[in-house]
């Protein structure tokens, strides 16, 4: 599961939120486990996907490795630095090196500030040392670059096109150099005709810039093309971590088999020849997760052993890691 030449690196990450009661005594009655114990690095110039269904945890590791939550347990490496506990003024290099674009690009953007004082936050938050009109100059070399006309620099937000928002976004977000992009569902508030360009964007930024992505997404055909590896989540756990072509021409977990066979596709011949089952019922809630296997409350292939004892995330034959007893292909 380690990247060689890792930029980041997770180790058994936790992220418990308290579940309380009481107005005044506040008291704890239990705990949400959005992420329950994950490792996996990310090596440089990778694009990693992280995958699973809403309230898998996905968003929440995003967040962790952004240190924008304070994990329960664990460790995070940034560049070979533990930064698990790092205060704000240790953060610094971090908040530089480390970017985020959001999934609602309409929420995201301060619809009282124009595109190009948005564009330039970055610069004043960190003090970089340029005039207001080499800042300018800067902003609209970045509008340009995410495909914006450098003219419409004086606008607001609300008067672009939500792909356009997500570009301001995305030129937001890359202001700095960064080593690193979190991109947190940058597509799944936009049109399907308008995602691939959003997707098409960030990978030619990818590789203009030697940046490491970590891309999330719930839909695993949006990950299929851009991403080297793709760790698919479920209940605060990695169910299966593989190379992305292996992840999907040959799946190990039941659970990456099943968020397959939901994945539309457009030949009907070649939908009833790889027909896989689809999945049933609601995730479980992450406050009182099945025992054992999480998923054995929806896997066609569950057996007794699968309700009594948790599998390991392990590695199998071809190279793929799975958390399962009997793998797909066994
Ligand atoms: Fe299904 Fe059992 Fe594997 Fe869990 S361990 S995914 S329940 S077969």
């Amino acid at each position: 599961m380690s990247a060689a030449d890792p930029l980041v690196e997770v180790r058994d990450l936790e992220m418990h939120f308290p579940l309380t009661r009481g107005v005044i005594f506040q008291r704890q009655y239990g705990a949400v486990r959005a992420v329950d114990g994950i490792s996996f690095s990310v090596a440089r110039g990778e694009t990693f996907g992280i995958v699973g269904e809403s309230g898998c945890g996905k968003s929440t590791t995003g967040r962790l490795i952004m240190r924008l939550l304070e994990p329960t347990a664990g460790q995070l490496f940034f560049e070979g630095e533990e930064i698990t506990h790092h205060g704000r003024r240790q953060l610094s290099t971090l908040r530089r090196d480390a970017q985020m674009v959001f999934q609602d690009p309409y929420s995201s953007l301060n619809p009282r500030k124009t595109v190009g004082s948005i564009i330039a936050e970055p610069f004043i938050i960190h003090r970089e040392a340029r005039d207001a009109e080499e800042r300018r100059k800067e902003v609209r070399e970045l509008m340009d670059r995410v495909g914006l006309n450098p003219e419409h620099y004086n606008r607001y937000p609300h008067q672009f096109s939500g792909g356009q928002r997500q570009r301001i976004g995305v030129a937001r977000a890359i202001a700095l150099k960064p080593k690193l992009l979190v991109a947190d569902e940058p597509v799944s508030a936009l049109d399907v005709s308008i995602q691939a360009q959003i997707i098409n964007l960030l990978q030619d930024l990818q590789s203009e810039l030697g940046l490491t992505l970590i891309f999330i997404a719930h839909d695993l055909s949006v990950v299929r093309h851009m991403c080297d590896r793709i760790a698919v989540m479920y209940l605060g756990k990695i169910a299966e971590l593989a190379e992305s072509e292996r992840c999907f021409a040959q799946p190990r977990h039941p659970y990456t088999g099943a968020l397959l066979a939901s994945v539309p596709v457009p030949d009907p011949a070649l939908a009833a020849a790889g027909r896989r089952p689809v999945l049933k019922g609601d995730v479980p809630s992450p406050s009182a997760p099945p025992p054992g296997c999480r998923f054995h409350t929806r896997c066609p292939k569950a057996q007794s052993l699968c309700a009594q004892e948790e599998p390991p995330l392990r590695e199998l034959p071809g190279g793929s890691f799975a958390a399962c007893h009997f793998p797909l292909g066994d």
